[in-house]
């Protein structure tokens, strides 16, 4: 036994070690210099804030989501913080063609795309799950087809500048959320889809790289009108949260967490003691005031 933990400690020690610092090449703001990017559902939230923190790095940027006059006044600001270049397409992803058409825009615009994040999320209900199945038909063509579009209409551009993918997704796309079914269910797929992908592209050394994000709860507009009354946990500032996600796509990591603590570590949870984070998942809500919801 003292034999075995002479060897395993150290041994754990030099795993963890190499893990810490290969995981922690530093991110500079000049990576996203002249960068030529698309963010999806950047009119408000997170988007919004990446769209200004690309702008502060000198990105050329191409925003997208419906509402016209709002991406007017994001990109005048990106244009105010230094972006390189900022443009806008409106119009909703319950549109195929209009997903397709905002990667088309990119080659005319910018002439080529490095860097895709998919991070526009329709609206849902908060609540118990209604039976409402268009809905979840309509929620997937928002939150997962129109990702999926966008990523077959971008690769050839992504594989000639050997750009990143850079996909939003929730710990609700890792671990069953009550009250966000259909929502919850759009996750998991983008984590099927482009996990599966990535394992295509490095058999094929297609030298595209995949980052999902997975997010704890958020202090945007929507998510506070949504959930801030019913949950226990107090949201992350979005400022941060969007420049962790555009550091997690500059360094090519496989997924990103924010924040860490409280999203990755329950997550270690899932394969060996399942029912214990379903139930640290439910307690972190005030179930008393969902009725109404
Ligand atoms: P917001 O609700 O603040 O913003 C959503 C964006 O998507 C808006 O720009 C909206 O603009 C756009 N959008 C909505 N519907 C459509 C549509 N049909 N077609 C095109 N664009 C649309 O979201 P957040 O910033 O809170 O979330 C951003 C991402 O982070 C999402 O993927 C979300 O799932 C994820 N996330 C967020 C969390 C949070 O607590 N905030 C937690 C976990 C994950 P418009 O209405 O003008 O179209």
């Amino acid at each position: 036994m003292g034999r075995l933990q002479k060897i395993l400690i150290p041994f754990l020690g030099l795993v963890l070690a190499f893990w810490f610092y290969s995981a922690r090449e530093n991110f500079k703001p000049e990576m996203l210099k002249g960068k030529r990017v698309i963010v999806t559902g950047a009119s408000t939230g997170i988007g919004e804030q990446m769209a200004y923190h690309l702008a502060r790095m000198g990105s050329h940027i191409l925003i997208t989501a419906r509402t016209e006059a709002k991406l007017q006044k994001v990109v005048e600001r990106c244009l105010e913080l230094g972006a390189a270049s900022a443009r806008y397409v409106s119009g909703t992803m319950e549109d195929m063609a209009f997903a397709e058409h905002v990667v088309k825009e990119a080659e005319t615009l910018l002439g080529g795309l490095d860097m895709l994040i998919l991070n526009h999320v329709g609206t849902s209900y908060f609540g118990y799950f209604n039976g409402d199945v268009g809905h979840v038909r309509k929620l997937l063509e928002i939150n997962f087809l129109s990702y999926v579009a966008m990523t077959t209409s971008a690769l050839p551009m992504l594989k000639e500048s050997e750009g990143s993918i850079v996909v939003v997704s929730s710990m609700a796309g890792k671990v069953g959320f009550p009250f966000t079914v259909p929502y919850s269910a759009t996750k998991f797929a983008l984590d099927g889809f482009f996990s599966s992908l990535r394992q295509e592209f490095s058999i094929q050394s297609i030298n595209v790289s995949i980052t999902l994000c997975i997010l704890g709860f958020i202090d945007t507009e929507s998510a506070l009108r949504a959930a801030a009354d019913l949950l226990l946990v107090p949201p992350a500032p979005r400022e941060e949260c969007a420049l962790e996600i555009l550091k997690g796509g500059a360094l090519r990591r496989r997924e990103l967490y924010y924040r860490y603590g409280s999203t990755r570590l329950p997550l270690l949870l899932r394969d060996w003691a399942a029912e214990l984070l379903d139930y640290l998942v439910r307690s972190r809500y005030r179930l008393e005031r969902l009725k109404g919801k």
